[in-house]
């Protein structure tokens, strides 16, 4: 079974998890490649059931993106692009996810310049990428903010708490007392939306 392997100082045995149908191992350095192989080999069966919770959709299934639905249809002309409520995406990562970056970032620039208006927040800039653990991040010193691309597959209420809360970063850099006080002045049902959509998992296109 293939694996994407990473040797932590800090770990004391191997770990597995599974996100986004990708296999990622963690293992302390002492450990050898044999052993850690014979690990995944006895999970075999664990990992087969995690990737089987988030299988690859297939034509007709129901995507959702920017909070409305679309019936998917993988087609064999190098193209993506959406019509009235079809998607159309060529079955190609690359140009998916060039697709899911551009219509990503068209609707949350605008929505971020909107709250930044609003809260009297200027001059920071943005950045879209793909990330496998975090919504986004904010860093002060370089008036610098990125957004998981991701965020296309969620409700537009919880895209609106991952802009806020990575505002208030702006002001207060770790997740103390002050950051969410903060963030539950602009944003009161802040926690209720995190929790609503905890387990929601990102639709797999590839
Ligand atoms: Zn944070």
């Amino acid at each position: 079974m293939e694996y994407v392997l990473s040797r932590k100082t800090n770990c004391t045995k191997i770990k597995i998890r599974v996100i986004e149908g990708v296999v990622q191992v963690s293992a302390p350095f002492s450990v050898s490649k044999k052993v850690i192989d014979e690990f995944v080999h006895e999970q075999e069966a664990w990992i087969k059931e995690q990737m089987d919770k988030n299988p690859i959709l297939k034509n007709n299934d129901i995507v959702e993106l920017l909070g409305e639905s679309f019936h998917l249809h993988f087609i064999d002309v190098p193209r993506c692009y959406v019509e009235k409520d079809q998607l159309y995406l060529f079955p190609n990562k690359e140009l998916i996810q060039r697709f899911l970056k551009k219509n990503a970032k068209k609707y949350i620039d605008l929505r971020f310049e909107f709250f930044c208006e609003q809260l009297q927040i200027h001059n920071i800039s943005l950045q879209y990428g793909f990330y496998k653990s975090k919504w986004g991040s904010c860093t002060p010193k370089k008036h610098k903010i990125c957004f998981n691309v991701n965020l296309i597959f969620m409700p537009l209420e919880f895209i609106d708490a991952i802009i806020l809360h990575e505002l208030a970063h702006l002001y207060h850099l770790n997740h103390s007392k002050d950051f969410y006080d903060l963030l539950c002045t602009w944003l009161p049902e802040y926690k209720q939306v995190m929790k609503k959509y905890k387990n929601r998992s990102i639709p797999r296109l590839w």
